[in-house]
């Protein structure tokens, strides 16, 4: 055993990154503030408690100050929530409360301020109103930073950390993911996540291997623990034993020379066995990921989610600021196409700076071109910005989530509108570019048809697809063995926007993560699918496989699947017909 005292624990969750890695574990602990416990106080002590508090609160009240001082007067949307939080620090009904319960019940400030934060949340739960519901999110939020504070945790700043580690963490969201520093930490782990979650597409591009959804890992594993993360079967090793630490020392080192032995194939052209050639783009998220677009040779960049940029920033970026960061891409990759989805927040990538928008289900709600058709200021500033890059090098414009014919029309609308303010202002500008949407939506799939009369080409963006066609939270590790993109319900998706493409005589990709698992490859291409879009470090494999597999075959082999009622029997067949190939 690698320390005595300490048993060898094994933890499965959900593969969110493959590869393995080993390393001590650094503790995210952001939950900490649930953690605390009560304790009686004495009579003479109460003051020194209520002392305590409120020095507490006086600490977070200066930080939230001092953040806002930071920030530019332009951004009233994140000025507004910030100004109407330095309020509540002094909220009768938290301050005050809490003060008096410190008193009255002789208990610890922790305490009090959790069991009125409690009682302020149920009592105002009660009511069916979504003001006074967003109003408690607020009370929460300033409850929990004076927490922090009281108990003395860290706000740690993942961006910050300097060791070599692998991060554990209740929670990461996709802002913190893109934080992280790669030559400092090695992977990561978290309680919560599901099965394609934006944590695990950055993951992967990032290529740090990650296992998520584990449940309890934060409560299990204690800081400096020895950790094995193994994001290719989403399995987590706490403190392994000898045996254990040397088999995945080997396993670390066959997948890393395995990733070697791909890479040098990597450049041979993606062509079957019967000639059928094949685009594998690359899906990206942040500029410096050009690297590793051009290092896995990828035709061009299939899916840009620009919205990191946004993410990144303490405010709606300019126009300008957009133009510069596209421009450099476009530029770097010419003369390959880059395809700039426009903006996809909401859903799970909330703009910290914008009003939070009360949502009961945000995966339904005001998400990507909804949002930006409500706030067309912001869209046609990205289109603008888009469309100045596309005069470098060779651009094309995505937009995501479109639900009806309505939508498209509308977005073209926003188009003309850009083009004349860019006319207007004399700048250089490209607007012959291709325009396409992303089909993830079930309404997409059964008007395709209708769509394509508006658009250049499709984009299947099965994330989305699966979790809105089979009702599964993208994000949730409860339905997470639902997932899965064998399913005949997609497979004949898919099918039908293969179908609609052709017809309409428009090119059709996939975007999705589906299009990276080389598993999925056969029915992908006896569907007729020629464009795939993934992560870049997916290209490799998935060109090894294309240049195995017989197109004809796969389209006789997809004939049969397509009449298969069962997930688990189109998998049986993939396995016996196509097993020899993906584990050769
Ligand atoms: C998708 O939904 O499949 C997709 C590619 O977009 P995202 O994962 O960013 O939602
Ligand atoms: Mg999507």
């Amino acid at each position: 055993m690698v320390e005595s005292e300490k048993t060898e624990t094994v933890l499965k969750g959900i593969g969110g990154s493959p590869g393995i890695c080993i390393g001590k574990a650094y503790i995210v602990d952001r939950e900490g503030v649930d953690l605390i416990k009560r304790y009686p106080i004495s009579l003479e002590r109460v003051p020194a408690e209520i002392n305590r508090f409120k020095n507490a609160v006086k600490v977070a009240k200066d930080g939230h100050s001092a953040v806002i001082e930071s920030l530019g007067t332009d951004l009233s949307d994140q000025l507004g929530i910030l100004e109407t939080h330095l309020a509540l620090f002094k909220d009768k009904m938290l301050y005050g409360k809490t003060i008096e319960t410190i008193k009255t019940d002789m208990i610890n400030a922790e305490w009090a301020l959790k069991k009125v934060s409690h009682e302020i949340k149920s009592m105002f739960m009660k009511f069916n109103d979504e003001y006074l519901k967003s109003r408690v999110m607020d009370i929460m939020q300033v409850s929990e930073q004076v927490m922090r504070h009281l108990v003395g945790a860290q706000d740690i700043k993942i961006a910050d950390i300097n060791k070599r580690v692998i991060l554990v963490a209740h929670d990461l969201s996709p802002a913190d993911t893109s934080q992280i520093q790669l030559e400092h930490i090695k992977g990561f782990v978290t309680d919560r996540g599901g099965k394609d979650s934006h944590t695990g597409i950055i993951a992967k591009s990032l290529a740090i291997p990650a296992v998520m959804g584990l449940d309890n890992a934060t409560q299990l594993v204690e800081n400096d623990d020895i950790l094995i993360v193994d994001g290719s079967s989403g399995i987590l090793i706490i403190n392994p034993e000898e045996d254990t630490l040397f088999s995945y020392e080997e396993r670390r080192a066959a997948y890393e020379a395995q990733q070697a032995s791909l890479a040098r194939d990597s450049h041979l052209p993606a062509v079957t066995l019967d000639g059928v050639r094949f685009t594998l783009m690359a899906n990206m998220e942040m500029v410096e990921e050009v690297v590793s677009v051009r290092d896995n040779d990828a035709k061009g960049v299939g899916l840009f989610r620009t919205e990191f940029l946004y993410l990144y920033l303490k405010r709606f970026p300019s126009e300008d600021e957009l133009f510069e960061k596209y421009k450099e891409v476009v530029e770097l990759l010419t003369p390959m196409p880059v395809t700039f989805r426009t903006l996809d927040i909401n859903g799970d990538k909330v703009l910290p700076y914008m009003k939070t928008i009360e949502e009961e289900n945000p995966a339904l709600g005001l998400r990507a071109v909804r949002f930006c058709l409500q706030r067309p200021e912001i869209f046609i500033t990205q289109i603008k910005a888009v469309f100045r890059a596309a005069a470098f090098g060779k651009a094309k414009l995505l937009i995501p989530m479109i639900s009806c014919v309505e939508e498209i029309i509308q977005v073209r609308e926003v188009i003309e509108k850009a083009v004349q303010e860019l006319k207007g202002e004399n700048k250089i500008f490209n607007r012959d570019i291709p325009l396409g949407i992303m089909i993830e939506v079930p309404s997409a799939v059964i008007i395709a048809e209708d769509l394509a009369d508006y658009v250049d080409f499709f984009s299947i963006g099965t994330n989305d697809l699966i979790q809105y066609s089979m009702a599964i939270d993208r994000r949730n590790r409860q339905v997470a063995h639902l997932y899965h993109p064998m399913c005949p319900a997609l497979i004949r998706m898919v099918k039908m926007v293969v179908d609609a493409a052709g017809k309409k005589n428009i090119d059709v990709a996939m975007c999705g993560e589906m299009a990276g698992d080389p598993f999925n490859l056969p029915v992908l291409m006896g569907l007729g699918l020629t464009e795939l879009s993934m992560n870049p470090m997916s290209i490799p494999r998935i060109n090894q496989m294309v240049r195995r597999l017989n197109a004809h075959d796969t389209e006789e082999f997809t004939k049969n699947v397509l009449n298969i009622g069962r997930a688990v029997d189109i998998v049986a067949m993939v396995r016996e017909n196509y097993g020899d190939i993906l584990d050769k």
